[in-house]
């Protein structure tokens, strides 16, 4: 067997390109984080080979014992590791990613065109929580149900009075809570109690949190949810995967007022697999393993404090020298900038950013028109305490950010040339940028 570099140097010198790009930048993308050698590993071994439609012990392929056992050990982690009852509580581990896991959901619990309702995108949801505009249906969550979203008011919250006056209203057969941009906890309770009004199911995407609730640090889902789903890289520090995790018998009234019982294992297994993907990533698997016990971990906990602290040093420092985040803060490990008030945009200061090896990625906020020209950014600290950073080393970052925007803003004053025109010409070297930087 010859390694990568002598079968195809070209992808090889692509992926050493990249690597050097994600050591030597500065990764503050909130849903991106360093996995560690043993899940590198897991995911690049021999399972990748294996076929095993099915589910544990019941596989549509011979030679699967040893694959048998790995995601027994994957699902049996998962449960231990969010403290769940394995009596009470079922997981699937198949699901390819955050997305998939997702739609098996709603593919197991609707009907085409059933409703339901999740957080708009422009205040914070996923696409796949029914994201549409007026004018088009975006998500195939959307086209093949009804969705209707909730938003956050003004202060950037979860409008929980207007989402319960819809609910009443719209009457939908599930109500997804969790985000991709939103800085706050969740009143899980609250949201209980409003699903329970519309006899809905209550899902919860705890995808960008799941690492902080394993360890306690958010209120827990768990609690109150019917269902959960995740993505296993994110906060979790795991291979790019999903997972859902069910209340395995629930009994529940129907929206015409009939008590049914409802077995969600059975539902939830069916729609992964025939109904939506074939084999399971038996290579993924195990590696989301290996993540698992990691999250167990005393480390991890230590870990998942940190990005907490280091979110509140970078907030801390940079509304310091002036800038402002929407809720004023964070409890979790991202930031929500907004940079109406430095009348730059998301977007080009995403790309502004690259060009200085600080990643990190443009955001709607709340009353934006334009998703592709949005105000904000979204600013994480997960990846970055992975690799060790404290809050003093957040603070420098917060400086190192602040001087990006100091440069942009003597761009689009002094230079007399919009900005966009001018990040265009920043691989080259470029006297009249070297002149600015000296100002700041
Ligand atoms: N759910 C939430 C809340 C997310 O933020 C994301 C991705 O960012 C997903 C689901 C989708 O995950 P994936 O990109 O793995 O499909």
């Amino acid at each position: 067997l010859k390694p990568l570099k002598e079968v195809d140097e070209e992808i090889y010198e692509l992926i050493q390109q990249e690597k050097k790009r994600q050591v030597c930048g500065i990764e503050l993308i909130a849903s991106e984080n360093f996995v560690s050698k043993a899940v590198l590993e897991s995911v690049g071994s021999c399972l990748t080979n294996k076929y095993s439609e099915g589910q544990v012990g019941h596989r549509y392929y011979g030679g699967n014992e040893v694959i048998d056992k790995i995601e027994k050990i994957c699902m049996d982690r998962a449960l231990k590791c969010f403290k769940l009852d394995p009596e009470e509580w079922g997981v699937n581990v198949q699901p390819y990613s955050g997305s998939p896991a997702n739609f098996a959901v709603y593919t197991a619990l609707l009907k085409p065109h059933d409703r339901f309702m999740g957080l708009d995108l422009p205040s914070g949801g996923h696409l796949t929580h029914g994201y549409h505009t007026l004018s088009k249906k975006v998500s195939a969550t959307s086209h093949f149900f009804e969705s209707f979203p909730y938003r956050v008011n003004n202060e950037g919250l979860i409008d929980y009075d207007e989402l319960e006056k819809d609910a009443v209203r719209f009457y939908p057969k599930i109500i997804v809570c969790g985000a991709s941009a939103y800085p706050r906890d969740w009143d899980y309770e609250r949201l209980r109690k409003i699903a329970d009004k519309c006899r809905a199911w209550l899902m919860c995407d705890m995808a960008h949190i799941s690492g902080l609730i394993a360890k306690g640090e958010q209120n827990n889902p768990f609690e109150y949810c019917d269902i959960v789903t995740t993505t296993t890289h994110k906060t979790l520090r795991g291979p790019r995967s999903g997972m859902i995790f069910f209340k395995k018998n629930v009994e529940k009234k129907t929206q015409s007022n009939k008590l049914k019982q409802y077995n969600l294992q059975q539902r939830i297994d069916f729609a992964i697999f025939p109904q939506l993907q074939g084999g399971p990533h038996n290579n993924v698997i195990a590696s989301v393993a290996v993540a698992l016990k990691e999250v167990m971990s005393d480390d991890f906990k230590k870990y998942v404090i940190q990005v907490r602290k280091n979110v509140k040093a970078l907030a801390e420092k940079m509304q310091e020298l002036g800038y402002k985040f929407v809720t004023n803060g964070s409890d979790n490990h991202l930031l929500l900038w907004d940079l109406k008030p430095q009348k730059l945009t998301g977007s080009k200061m995403q790309r502004v950013f690259d060009k200085v090896s600080i990643t990190v990625n443009m955001n709607t906020l709340h009353g934006d028109r334009s998703a592709l020209s949005p105000s904000g950014i979204r600013l994480g600290t997960p990846a970055m305490t992975t690799r060790g950073l404290v809050e003093k080393d957040f603070e420098q970052v917060a400086i190192f950010i602040d001087r990006t925007i100091k440069i942009s803003l003597k761009i689009q004053e002094k230079s007399g040339r919009k900005l966009r025109d001018f990040i265009k010409q920043l691989d080259k070297p470029n006297e009249e940028l070297e002149e600015l930087k000296k100002d700041v």
